[in-house]
């Protein structure tokens, strides 16, 4: 490991401008999904220090709205340019502590840079009304002012760009954050955390809790009245109970949640762009993504030619740990996750699915890697239809008719991204009309943008983040009226 990136792998957490063992001393290991080798140890926090740092963000919450718009934007700027400029070490931190390859890792780093840097400038346009007075003599006029302390609580799939996402327009706004990351990969928060304090976000605004367990942590941070916000990336199942604990004290809620994305094929696709396109959303970060192609629809004309092409493509795709250059695809995140791929593949040709290729796990690279797989014949009756797989596994499904792919497709609780290749342009416009999803690809796989508005619909969660919109989650409506 070179310098640089020792350097910013952190073994305390920040609390106020100071980085802290936990309080109870303990602390926990973060280990290398690629070579199972220990990292660091990092603070194993718990109730009290959260309850410390969220005192400490309300604090400094109130001398941070007070800055003008202006001030708070050049500061974000600032941070932006200070990630670029350590772009390298901060993806070589994330492809450490997550596994996905260095060329994916700093796409994730640039991606943070545009979602701060648009956040700083969408800082300066926070905007209320002037209303048309309600009664003779009134002005009356609509504010926008910070939420206040926001809990922020992100998954290990993008360790860092998900803390930007949430980071930046919180701070734009003027409010402070409390981040708790993901036990797993909790060093690209504290990477992004030590340029944010040198780019000049004053002591409290940015803290960072690191913890072996999220509950104690998450139950302060939803159970104290100081917090006013949560903003939660993470899985359907947590964001329930987050959303039941927040209940009691009100909270303003960003819920970002799982997916079930299908990925439709017509007969008169583009083939080979369909393929790629597949290929791009299902494997990417070795399918570890809420917005992962989960179910491949493809219709009966091109079934086999589909399959048969992925499978092509497949082999130019290479496992290994992601500091290698010619890896393109790295591990996945822990133990745990190996066995849980492996469970639904097995189910799925117990269950008549048929394996077209890898389904098994492979020591030999390393203990957390699993096989490019594909499943062909995979019917809705199956239980894989309405599992999230977080893994590298294609499950290809068989339609007839349009009408069966949008039933298909829709049959999920799910409604957080979906896919569609086609020609057809009439097709086009129906599908955009009758899918009930947040976001919509047509002849395209990859979308995601800080201009775009990232976000789910039925249990896929609440609200969004990026675009114009992003901001509006960090922010509350004042009305003054004002007699005479
Ligand atoms: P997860 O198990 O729900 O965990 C997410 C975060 O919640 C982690 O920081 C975790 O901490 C914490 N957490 C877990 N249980 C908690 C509790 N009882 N109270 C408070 N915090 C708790 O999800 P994950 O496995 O990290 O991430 C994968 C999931 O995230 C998938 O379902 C994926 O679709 C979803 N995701 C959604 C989006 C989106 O934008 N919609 C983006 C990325 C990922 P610990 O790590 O300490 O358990």
């Amino acid at each position: 490991m070179n310098k640089e990136v020792t350097e910013f792998i952190k073994d305390k957490a920040l609390i106020n401008g100071q980085w802290l063992e936990a309080i109870s001393g303990k602390k926990y290991p973060i280990f290398n999904p690629a070579t199972s080798e220990q990292i660091v140890l990092v603070p194993d926090m718990g109730q009290a220090d959260t309850r410390l740092a969220i005192e400490k963000a309300e604090q400094a919450q109130k001398l941070w709205a007070k800055q003008t718009a202006k001030q708070r934007s050049i500061i974000l700027k600032r941070w932006a340019q200070l990630v670029e400029t350590h772009l390298d070490t901060l993806a070589t931190v994330l492809t450490l502590e997550q596994g996905k390859s260095l060329a994916e890792a700093k796409g994730e780093v640039t991606s943070s840079i545009n979602y701060i840097d648009w956040f700083a400038n969408e800082a300066m346009r926070i905007n209320g009304d002037v209303l048309p007075p309600s009664a003779e003599g009134n002005f009356e006029f609509v504010k926008k002012r910070a939420v206040g302390v926001v809990a922020a609580i992100t998954p290990w799939n993008f360790p860092n760009s998900m803390i930007a996402r949430k980071v930046a327009p919180a701070l734009a706004a003027g409010c402070s954050v409390v981040i708790k990351p993901a036990e797993d990969t909790p060093l690209s928060a504290l990477a992004l955390a030590t340029l944010a304090e040198q780019a000049g976000i004053p002591a409290g605004v940015l803290n960072v809790i690191t913890a072996s367990s999220g509950q104690e942590v998450g139950q302060e941070l939803c159970a104290n009245p100081m917090v006013r916000k949560l903003s939660f990336t993470g899985s359907t199942e947590v964001g329930k109970i987050l959303g039941r604990q927040c209940a009691d004290t009100v909270k303003k809620l960003s819920l970002e949640l799982g997916g079930n994305a299908p990925f439709m094929v017509f007969d008169d696709a583009d083939l080979e762009a369909a393929v790629q396109g597949a290929i791009a959303i299902k494997f990417y970060n070795s399918g570890q993504t809420c917005i992962c192609a989960n179910r491949l629809l493809v219709q009966d004309g091109i079934y086999e030619a589909f399959i048969a092409k992925l499978q092509e493509a497949l082999g130019k795709l290479r496992l290994g740990n992601g500091l290698q250059p010619d890896s393109t695809h790295g591990p996945l995140i822990n133990e745990k996750a190996i066995q849980k791929v492996g469970s639904i593949v097995s189910k799925a040709v117990e269950q008549g699915a048929r394996l077209v290729q890898g389904g098994s796990h492979l020591p030999e690279i390393g203990k957390q890697f699993f096989n490019f797989t594909i499943l062909a014949d995979v019917t809705p009756e199956m239980e894989v239809f309405k599992t999230e797989i977080f893994g590298p596994v294609a499950a290809v499904y068989r339609f007839n008719s349009e009408e069966e792919a949008i039933r298909l497709a829709n049959s999920t609780n799910y409604g957080l991204a979906a896919y569609a290749y086609t020609e057809d342009k009439g097709r086009i416009f129906r599908l955009s009309d009758q899918m009930e999803y947040g976001m919509l690809g047509i002849n395209t796989a990859r979308f995601v943008s800080e201009t775009v508005p990232f976000g789910g619909v039925k249990e896929s969660g609440i609200g969004r983040e990026g675009s114009v919109h992003g901001i509006d989650e960090f922010l509350e409506m004042h009305y003054v009226c004002i007699k005479n």
